[in-house]
């Protein structure tokens, strides 16, 4: 969009640089020529944060993809190592059963590449090349080193500071790599990934500034409708993989039995005759019909009027649990089976990789030359 500015009438360009998808992906919301790319770390069992804000909006790009779209999906084996994994054993097997959890979401392979950010190179040489570029100061502005180190946000500890390892305070650098390597247009990730990808865009500018070009477009933030799943038992933190509390999760392969004892005991408030969304005063309440209203693809007004009979928790939570449980019951039976057939996903993500590793390499070859290298 161009706007005029002033008596100049200086055109300044309008970048919407986060678009939120609606509840129904419209294939007019992503443009024909869209190359989109995300990645998931292999650092547990998925959980339904993971899939709401990730997954099946990876699943709806797949089933409404374009041909001349690119789709690149991957698990981030480099960024789970930011966390050191001396059980080498486990986080083989969390590698394995990231590609099986992606596909298990409904991601087609015939539709997009899958593949491991370590089998390309190519993510690795542009981080270098974006970490000349990246100041001290910005970087430390980030939360989620501090946050994965336990420190506060305002830290004036040195000694603290002093103990963070290099790997984790840079690697929303890597995650720029990451997404610049394929000159990706559009990043369908979840509200934690924002300010990621906002170093991403400024590393874009400064790029093609330094190199006065305009190699790499400015990839745009695809936020699903749902945001942020919170929790289960303490609904002011997301819901993550690292979580120690583990009733404090959904994860896309939990039975029946487990989601029901779950949501029976996650945090909610004493209020019983209404359920509203109110997420400052109710975020407990707020994050089971946050939870609804993305697997049911409603805006939050239609599940506020589909709940207003229920006047006790009971009602509520047996409710939160069908509508978990019929949701999951796909992905859940797909992961047992691809966890039976290696073979299929040794295919699958052979053949991702040579896609991605096709482009990437192609792309840093441009890179290289733009740089003199
Ligand atoms: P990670 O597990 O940190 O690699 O995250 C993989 C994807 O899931 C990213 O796009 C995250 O933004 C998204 N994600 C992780 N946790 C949540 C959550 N609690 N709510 C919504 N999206 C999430």
């Amino acid at each position: 969009m161009l706007r005029n500015c002033g008596k100049f009438q200086t055109p300044i360009r309008l970048l919407s640089t986060v678009q939120k998808i609606d509840y129904k992906l419209n294939p007019n919301d992503i443009p024909g020529d869209a190359t989109i790319f995300s990645m998931v770390q292999p650092t547990g069992t998925f959980h339904l944060g993971n899939y709401l804000g990730a997954t099946r909006v990876w699943e709806d790009l797949c089933a409404l993809k374009q041909p001349q779209q690119k789709l690149l999906f991957g698990v981030a084996d480099l960024h789970a190592l930011t966390i050191p994994k001396p059980n080498v054993e486990e986080f083989r097997r969390f590698r394995n059963e990231a590609i099986a959890s992606i596909l298990a979401s409904g991601i087609d392979p015939s539709q997009a590449s899958v593949m491991y950010q370590s089998s390309i190179p190519q993510h690795s040489q542009l981080h270098w090349l974006l970490s000349t570029l990246a100041s001290m100061g910005y970087l430390n502005r980030m939360t989620q080193w501090k946050s994965k180190s336990n420190i506060k946000q305002s830290t004036q500890d040195d000694a603290a500071v002093g103990n963070v390892k290099l790997g984790l305070f840079s690697y929303p650098v890597l995650q720029a790599a990451d997404v610049l390597i394929y000159r990706a247009t559009h990043v369908p990730v979840g509200d934690d990934q924002s300010q990621h990808l906002e170093l991403t865009r400024h590393l874009a500018e400064q790029f093609n500034k330094l190199y006065k070009t305009d190699y790499f477009p400015l990839p745009k933030t695809l936020l699903a409708p749902t945001r942020k799943i919170l929790s289960l038992s303490s609904p002011e933190r997301k819901m993550s993989k690292s979580d120690p509390d583990k009733a404090s999760l959904i994860y896309v392969n939990d039975d029946p039995h487990a989601i029901k004892k779950k949501i029976k005991r996650a945090v909610t408030d004493s209020i019983t005759d209404r359920f509203n969304y109110d997420p400052i005063n109710r975020p407990g309440v707020s994050n089971l019909l946050n939870i609804v209203s993305g697997i049911q693809r409603k805006p939050m007004e239609e599940v506020e009027r589909d709940v207003a009979m229920m006047n006790n928790f009971n009602d509520l939570k047996n409710y939160v649990t069908d509508v978990i449980v019929e949701e999951l019951r796909g992905p859940r039976e797909l992961f047992a089976r691809f966890m039976k057939e290696p073979d299929y996903l040794d295919t699958v993500v052979t053949r991702g990789t040579e896609e991605a590793q096709q482009l990437a390499d192609q792309n840093y070859r441009e890179i290289a030359n733009i740089v003199g290298l």
